[in-house]
Order: C-alpha cells, then structure tokens, then sequence
C-alpha cells in the first residue's frame, strides 16, 4: 500500500463499500466518516465509537488490505472520535417521535418453557444441569462464575432461563438479569446515547445474580468488553452468581487476558450432543408437549439420523406432528423418510469415530493406540485412556455400549467411569482442560 496517497487509498476503500454495503447501511455508517489529512498515517473521523465498531466489526480485513497493518490484524489506522462540527439546522419541524428501545433492566423474558422440567437429562448434559441447579438454589454459593460452552441447539439457554424461572420463583427478593450479550450492548447503546451510562452501570452492579447467554458475541467489540468486565468483577467481588453461556470455552474466545482469567474462575464446562438414548427422551418429550404420540420405533428411527443439534430435533417433531395430523395418518417409517427425509440429508455425518480419538491422544499423551485399547493399569497409560473415554462421550452421539465396545470391548460402565473421573478433574485441573482443548480441537480439525 501506500504507492497512493492516502486520499486515493480512502477513495478506492469507499469505492468498495458503496459495492458491499446496502445504500441505507453506506448512508448510516460509511458516509459520516472523514478522513484526516492533518499527517502522514491515516486518521479517520468518527462521529462515535459505534461507527468504528462496526468498522473494526464488519470491514477489518478489508481495512488491513488498504491501509496495512499492526501485527495483531489491526489495521494501521487511527480512529478520531469527534462530535459532528455541523450543526444541525435549527428548522421547525414536528418533533420527531424517539424510537426508544427500551432499556433492559425494565424488561426480562424467560421463556416458559425452558424449565429444569422439560430438561431432558442424559450423561451428556447430567453434570451440567445438576451445576445449574445447584447455582439456582444457592446463588453465589457454589459455582461462581459458572461458564457453559457448547454447540448451537444443545441447550445453553434453556438452562440458563430454567435458573432464572427458579430465582424468581423460589428467590422473590433476590435482584436478577437474565440478559443475552446483544442485550447488554444494545443497553450500553442506550445508555451512552441518552448519557444515563451510571443508571445502567448502578443497575447492573446492584444485582445478585447475572445471567448472560452467548458471550462470544463480546468478540472484538472491546469498549463494550471492557465495561462488562467492570460489571463482571464489581459483581464476582461480592459474591454475586455469575452464569455465562458460550459457544466455545473461555481460552478460545477472542477476549481479553483479564476477561479470559475471569471466566474462568469457577467452573467451565462443557454441554455435549445428548447420546441416541436421551435424544429419544428428548423426541418423546417435545411430542407429549405438542400431544403428539411418537411410537419408541419411530423416535429411535429419528433420533438416529438427527444426532447434531436438539433443536432440529425439536423442528423434527413438530414437521412430523403437522403433517401428520393434516394428512391423518398414523407416523410410519415411511412417513418419516418423506417428511424428515431431507433434514436427514441436511445433517451430513461428519461424525468423530472412537479411531480418530485414539490417534489424536495417542499423539497428544504419548500413548501407544494399541495401549488406549488394552488395559495396562501403568499411570500414564490409564489416565490417556480415559482421558480418550471422556473424549468419545462428549464427541460422539453414540449408545455407551457401542463406544465403549469399541475401546477394545470395554464395557459402557467403564466408559461412564473414566468420563466421571476426568470431568471432576477438570472442575480444578486447568492444565489437563488445556490439554484436552488441545486434543479436540485436533480431533475436530
Ligand atoms: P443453545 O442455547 O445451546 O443454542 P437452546 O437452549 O436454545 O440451545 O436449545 C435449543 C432447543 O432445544 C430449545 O428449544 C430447547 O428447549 C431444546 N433443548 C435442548 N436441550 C434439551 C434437553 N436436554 N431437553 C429438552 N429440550 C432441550
Ligand atoms: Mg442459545
């Protein structure tokens, strides 16, 4: 870069985004901006640090390509917030009706029917919902902060809502929130505009409990990281609960160091695909709720080849429950292929088998995979193993027999076993987490 000058490198940047943005978003966002021509490194004015946000949100590579960059991918450029000089002509018109949002400390929504009730546990979420429970009664007293991380559909927000319906029906003088981080920056938002940011920060710090559902959105959006943080740690210092869901654990969110250490505190763990068997609990369930009847056969039939998230297994049901009751008919195997047929094609099998297990922790461990298999007793060997176990568990959505099988025809309770031990570990043991963050990935990879 640079053969420009920085007013053709800003033009050309321009040029692009009227290409990629919708004329309203160019309007709102791109147009305001100016480009300082006071020195040699480029400085762009900003009316607000929103419009830089976006920027860095939404245009950061692009940025980096026109104008270079800093090591860590941040484009090598300046960002001058200042008030628009202009200003506004002082014409008479009608007043303009505000478009509040209204900010969040006045309105909290649980869904009714996310409750510990209709949570249907199996081995994969049994650990977790107990935590749930346990911070839902004893607020403050036993996890704090408590992470949950894990895919999109398994979960997360159901039991952070069930804690919720439990506070405020067993917890009536307890302050809570229950908010997602979109929340909590569209309140920021709010607050900033309307200059009340110590009402919100007052708010928030006063609670007794926080829940806040998908953290990753604090990605990259480092004003509204740090007053989070602040928030987070007012609040964590007098021993309020904290709940924080995510879709990855703490160590590979793009966050800071300090907000990092932060989450990971207390307990961090993990919410897994339920097994064959829960997710046929789970079918049964969502049908009984819709008064539905799903025969054992079908639902095994289903839950065999929806195995990726319970929320399409939810859509499952409720496709098959129409089209059922529309057409009178009774849900065959056959009805099931022409209905749910093509979500079964939508979900290719991308599945973790127990072989690319072993060879990721025979590598990682230094274990032979023939040793995995066995069942030599030595320390080193036995610890892999059932590191390897917890690992098949959590990854692959299969009976616990048919796993544990094939760990060279080791029985289910073995595999329940080894899974027990390691996720007790894990609650204190922050280099085995790393080290078994590390192996998955590589498995996932
Ligand atoms: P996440 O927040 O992890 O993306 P959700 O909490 O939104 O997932 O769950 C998706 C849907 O699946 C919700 O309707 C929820 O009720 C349902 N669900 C997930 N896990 C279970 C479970 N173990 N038992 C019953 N329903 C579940
Ligand atoms: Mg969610």
């Amino acid at each position: 870069m640079l053969t420009h000058s920085l007013e053709e490198t800003w033009s050309e940047f321009l040029r692009l985004m009227k290409e990629r943005c919708s004329r309203v978003e160019y309007a709102n966002w791109i147009a305001p901006i100016q480009l300082s021509t006071e020195s040699d490194t480029a400085a762009l004015l900003v009316p607000n640090v929103f419009v830089r946000e976006y920027l860095l949100d939404n245009y950061r590579e692009e940025l980096c390509t026109f104008f270079g960059s800093l090591k860590k991918g941040e484009p090598d450029l300046q960002f001058v917030v200042q008030e628009l000089k202009q200003e506004q002509p002082k014409v008479i018109s009608k007043p303009r009706p505000r478009i509040e949002k209204v900010p969040v400390e006045q309105e909290m929504k649980l869904n009714e029917n996310y409750t510990f009730d209709h949570f249907i546990e199996g081995p994969s979420n049994q650990f977790i919902k107990s935590a749930c429970l346990g911070v839902a009664s004893k607020p403050g007293k036993s996890y704090n902060p408590l992470f949950i991380h894990g895919g999109v559909g398994l979960g997360k927000t159901h039991l952070l809502h069930a804690i919720g319906h439990v506070l405020k029906s067993q917890h009536k003088k307890l302050r809570f929130q229950c908010i997602t981080t979109e929340g909590f920056i569209n309140d920021l938002v709010f607050h900033l505009r309307n200059k009340s940011v110590d009402k919100m920060k007052k708010y928030f710090r006063n609670l007794d409990v926080l829940l806040v559902d998908d953290i990753q959105f604090l990605q990259n959006r480092l004003n509204f990281e740090e007053e989070f943080c602040n928030t987070f740690e007012t609040l964590i210092n007098q021993n309020k609960q904290i709940v924080i869901t995510s879709d990855k654990p703490p160590g590979q969110l793009k966050l800071s160091e300090r907000m990092i250490a932060r989450m990971e505190w207390g307990l961090v763990a993990h919410i897994g695909m339920p097994d064959v068997e829960t997710r046929v609990a789970i079918l049964q369930h969502k049908a009984e709720q819709k008064g539905f009847k799903l025969s054992n056969h079908i639902a095994f039939y289903i839950a065999e080849h929806i195995f990726n998230n319970v929320r399409q297994l939810e859509g499952a049901v409720n496709r098959l429950g129409a089209y059922c009751r529309l057409m009178h008919l009774e849900a065959t195997e056959e009805v099931v292929d022409n209905t749910l047929g093509e979500m079964f094609q939508s979900t290719p099998q991308k599945r973790v088998s127990v072989d690319r297990i072993l060879t990721s922790v025979s590598s990682m461990f230094n274990v032979s995979e023939s040793d995995l298999r066995g069942s030599k007793r030595s320390k080193d060997i036995a610890t892999a193993r059932q590191i390897a176990m917890y690992l098949a568990k959590e990854l692959i959505g299969e009976s616990l027999t048919k796993i544990a099988s094939a760990f060279g025809g080791k029985k289910h309770s073995t595999l329940l076993h080894a899974w027990k031990k390691v996720s007790k570990e894990l609650e204190n043991n922050e280099r085995l987490r790393r080290q078994i963050q590390m192996t998955r990935q590589n498995i996932e990879a």
